[in-house]
This record gives structure tokens, sequence and C-alpha cells, in this order.
């Protein structure tokens, strides 16, 4: 799908498809740049479980990761993906997601 500037040039959003946990260091860079509340940061606890890191105060957050929240929400802007220093996550428009 593409769509248009505003200006009527033609625009291919890119959209956020997923994070990989392995790569991404938790450091929040794309979640500061994302105007979307497309992603939010967890933790993982040491059998490699995500938990929130509001609540679960007691558990042992061995490292933190950024994961997709909200990915409908994603207007593909690649800001993300710009300021992410691991390249730990992957794009693609919506067609390609489609297929
Ligand atoms: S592409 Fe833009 S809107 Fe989508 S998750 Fe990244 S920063 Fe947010
Ligand atoms: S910018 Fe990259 S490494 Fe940093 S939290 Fe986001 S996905 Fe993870």
């Amino acid at each position: 799908m593409s769509t248009a500037t505003r200006d009527g040039r033609n625009w291919t959003p890119d959209y956020l498809v997923s994070i990989d946990p392995k790569k991404c260091i938790g450091c929040g860079r794309c979640f500061k740049v994302c105007g979307r509340d497309v992603m939010t940061l967890k933790g993982i606890n040491d059998e490699g479980d995500l938990i929130d890191l509001d609540d679960d105060e007691d558990e042992e957050v061995e490292k933190k990761v950024m994961v997709m929240n909200d990915e409908g929400a994603c207007i593909g802007c690649g800001a993300c993906a710009r300021v992410c220093p691991t390249n730990c996550q992957t794009h693609a428009p919506a067609a390609a997601e489609a297929a």
C-alpha cells in the first residue's frame, strides 16, 4: 500500500514488523522517537520470560528488550530503524508483510 506526502509525492510506509530480542539491548532510542506508542520496554527474567517493568519489582530483570505493543498503530515512518544501534528491527511495506 502506498500513500502520499503532504504535497502528493508517492510515499510507501515501511512498517515495523518485528524486533529481534536477541539483538535488542533495550536502549530505548526507538521508543523515544516513535510518536505512535507502537513499542514498549519489557524485562526478561532469568527464565527468559517477558515481564512488565512496572509491577514486578521483586523479579530479577536479566535484561531489557523492546517489544511491539500496538503494531497496528505504526505509520511506517522508519524513525525507529534510523536510531537503532544494533539493527535488530525488521521493517516492511504493507504488501510485503501480507505476502
Ligand atoms: S516506523 Fe515510525 S510509527 Fe512505526 S514503530 Fe517505527 S517510529 Fe513508530
Ligand atoms: S533502538 Fe534497537 S536496540 Fe534500542 S531498544 Fe530499540 S530495538 Fe532495541
